[in-house]
């Protein structure tokens, strides 16, 4: 920012993880007057919300939409489900799953972990090699982070259920995909998933407050012997009221208003379409990231995520300095670092209502930052990037040549 000034000029760049930039549409969408939540209304809207988000994590049996964020619905899946003491085995692919861990510890689980190197994705051979030495079945739920968004790894959801069949083993499989629902290909009923977690404020472009379960039947099957205690993320009564196209309790009407708009933006560009434009920016932030030189903290390719990127600074360089120092200048914002790489790097957010300008601007940006921030990188990420988004578009060259 220029001395003195007190007015940042233009629109701030969000390029965090999550809360993702609100399309107009949305915006405009949430500005309404407030209706009767008891109303005819309102249930049509709850109905197209109701019937909208099942199309999102690809499932026929209901989605329970809560007022709370992503981590209420990481709670309501747990104590839904299961008992005091039961066990509960997941993998520590980062910041987020040792959070969750967290949270069943707190709630009287027994939680177990799969370590990792925080640079990989859930190993399906690990989880069935832990679950086939669980002879008396004990372990009552497999918990995984779809995309962990601390790291940017994403796991193949598939392939840990294939891993928890192989076994053999009746334990749910419980998924987070609160950073890759609506930006990564996601599908709960085929992939097996019992409860999958979702939030708004990433891929779905709304603002943070909403949560999402989607269930199989085997959850509902153990939602009726769970012991944990539950009152307002009970899931029983929500997916009743909710046939009827309304909440037990006055639901953030607003929101809905927002998510059935985005979630008709999202259909209107074909879900794949999004998918395919995550994974364009996904590896054309990782040209970046490599033509400067600077290392990404995921270290398989495989695991690479289509919506977070985790630049690693070089030895003897503070990512969070690096952030200030961006925020200050540039007036935009990444994520920050966690756990064993604290301090060692940032991340570049890139989901949602993005498209190639927005991120070559904040590729653009960001390779300014590391020359005002005197960190030692290479020239010419940016081009990389442009280079690589520009290949992407072979059609439309042939069509301006004729
Ligand atoms: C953002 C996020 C959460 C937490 O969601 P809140 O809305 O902040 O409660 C949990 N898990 C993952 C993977 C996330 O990206």
């Amino acid at each position: 920012m220029a001395q003195n000034s007190t007015r940042q000029v233009g629109r701030h760049f969000l390029q965090i993880p999550g809360p993702s930039p609100l399309p107009d549409r949305v915006m405009r969408a949430i500005d309404n007057p407030i209706i009767d939540h008891r109303g005819p209304e309102f249930a049509k809207l709850a109905k197209r919300c109701f019937d909208g988000i099942k199309t999102i994590f690809k499932t026929t049996n209901p989605v329970i939409i809560y007022t709370a964020t992503g981590t209420g619905a990481w709670e309501a899946a747990l104590v839904n489900t299961l008992s005091p003491g039961d066990r509960v085995l997941s993998v520590e692919t980062g910041q987020f799953s040792a959070l969750w861990k967290k949270m069943a510890e707190n709630l009287g689980l027994k939680p177990e972990f799969i370590p990792t190197d925080w640079r990989h994705g859930a190993d399906p051979a690990a989880v069935e090699a832990y679950l086939r030495k669980d002879t008396n079945k004990e372990i009552k739920a497999v918990c995984v982070l779809h995309n962990e968004t601390s790291t940017g790894c994403l796991s193949s959801i598939s392939d840990i259920r294939k891993a928890i069949d192989a076994a053999n083993h009746p334990a749910l499989l419980m998924v987070d995909t609160i950073s890759s629902l609506a930006s990564a290909d996601y599908r709960h009923d085929e992939w097996g998933v019992d409860v999958s977690v979702g939030g708004a404020q990433k891929g779905l472009m709304m603002p943070p407050g909403m949560s999402f379960n989607a269930v199989s039947n085997k959850a509902l099957e153990a939602n009726k012997t769970a012991k944990l205690p539950k009152s307002f993320f009970s899931w029983q009564e929500m997916i009743n009221m909710g046939k009827q196209g309304f909440f037990p309790y006055t639901p953030a009407t607003q929101m809905l208003y927002g998510l059935a708009v985005g979630i008709d933006m999202l259909h209107e560009e074909g879900l794949d379409n999004v998918f395919a434009r995550h994974d364009r920016l996904a590896e054309a932030t990782r040209r970046a990231a490599r033509a400067w030189g600077l290392d990404i903290l995921c270290k398989d390719p495989k695991y690479h995520s289509p919506t977070i990127t985790a630049v690693l600074l070089p030895e003897g360089y503070n990512a969070d300095q690096f952030r200030s120092l961006a925020l200050e200048h540039f007036n935009i914002s990444y994520g920050a670092s966690f756990g064993p790489y604290a301090g060692k790097y940032f991340r570049i957010g890139h989901l949602g209502d993005i498209n190639e300008g927005t991120l070559v601007g904040a590729l653009g940006i960001t390779e300014m930052a590391l020359e005002v921030a005197g960190i030692p990188h290479k020239k010419g990420g940016v081009q990389a990037a442009m280079d690589y988004l520009a290949s992407t578009h072979t059609g439309a060259k042939r069509a301006a040549a004729e």
